[in-house]
């Protein structure tokens, strides 16, 4: 028998909530089974809100290799696709796969503590390492091995594509289109005197290359890793790597998605 199971996640709006109604009747009525809790044999996951909401949805599923669409409730809503008042022509156009599969890179963080153990950390939108609570870190940073410079500052960012219009755009960096496969390394507050040295820009790195970060003896004791505003500290890092992760998120797209258009709409 054909998988009729769909997923739907929303935040608590009032909007989203009544949207999530109208939608779990709809799709019933057409023969499906949906449920707001996550299941591997999904064929779709809905998210019902803004792109926090789909953040959460995303994590809460553990990056799910199913497709996924969010019905925005929010502001612009970068990862959202469809308008509540949209619900039936999202109904055909699915039905009739009048859609493509937008595929989003991740970016993974693995920490090793000084007794050896890894911890690792994805982000759909970035990876960020600061001092908690909020001081100057002092990082000596490295791309594929090779020692680059020692950065002082707030921290830094490293946005994947997707990610290139939150925090990473209110940082200064560029917005990058998710077509390509890059990660953006984007400096928080970079010190430059006399006493310290550090790029104010981002840089690019291609998919391959990894960032290394090995905090300075004072730094290490009392880190933050956040990956998509989720906050881990750590005590006792001795290194911690970045690199883009093989997890990928399958965003459903409708005909008329163009990542420039919303670009346009939400900044200009
Ligand atoms: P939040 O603090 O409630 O909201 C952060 C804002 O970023 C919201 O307006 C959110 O849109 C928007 N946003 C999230 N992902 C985006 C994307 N890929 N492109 C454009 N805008 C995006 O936190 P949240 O809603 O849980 O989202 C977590 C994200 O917040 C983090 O991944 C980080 O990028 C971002 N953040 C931004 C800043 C900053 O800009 N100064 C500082 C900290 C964190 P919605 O309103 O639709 O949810
Ligand atoms: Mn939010």
């Amino acid at each position: 028998m054909e998988n009729k199971l769909i997923n739907i996640f929303t935040n608590n709006t009032n909007r989203s909530l009544d949207t999530k109604e109208s939608l779990t009747k709809k799709l019933t009525d057409r023969g499906y089974t949906v449920t707001g809790e996550f299941s591997q044999n999904a064929r779709l996951i809905i998210c019902i809100g803004g792109d926090g909401a789909f953040l959460k949805t995303i994590h809460s599923c553990s990056f799910p290799s199913c497709p996924v669409i969010g019905v925005n409730t929010g502001h612009l809503g970068f990862f959202q696709e469809v308008r509540p008042e949209d619900l039936d022509k999202f109904i055909a156009d699915y039905e009739n796969q009048r859609f493509t599969i937008q595929e989003l890179s991740t970016v993974m963080a693995t920490i090793t503590t000084r007794d050896g153990h890894h911890y690792q950390h994805i982000g759909l939108n970035e990876i960020v390492i600061q001092g908690r609570p909020s001081y100057t870190v002092h990082l000596y940073i490295s791309i594929d091995d090779v020692p680059i410079e020692k950065f002082s500052g707030d921290g830094i960012l490293v946005a994947t594509p997707a990610g290139s219009t939150a925090y990473n755009y209110s940082l200064g960096g560029s917005i990058v289109d998710p077509r390509l496969k890059l990660l953006q390394v984007t400096p928080i507050a970079p010190m430059n005197t006399t006493a310290y040295r550090s790029f104010t820009s981002s840089i690019l790195l291609p998919a391959e290359l990894s960032l290394g970060v090995i905090p300075e003896k004072e730094t290490e004791n009392r880190m933050a890793i956040i990956n998509d505003g989720i906050e881990t500290i750590y005590s006792d890092v001795a290194e911690i790597k970045v690199k883009m992760s093989d997890t990928a998120v399958h965003l459903l797209r409708l005909k008329d998605y163009d990542f420039w258009n919303k670009v346009k709409n939400k900044f200009l």
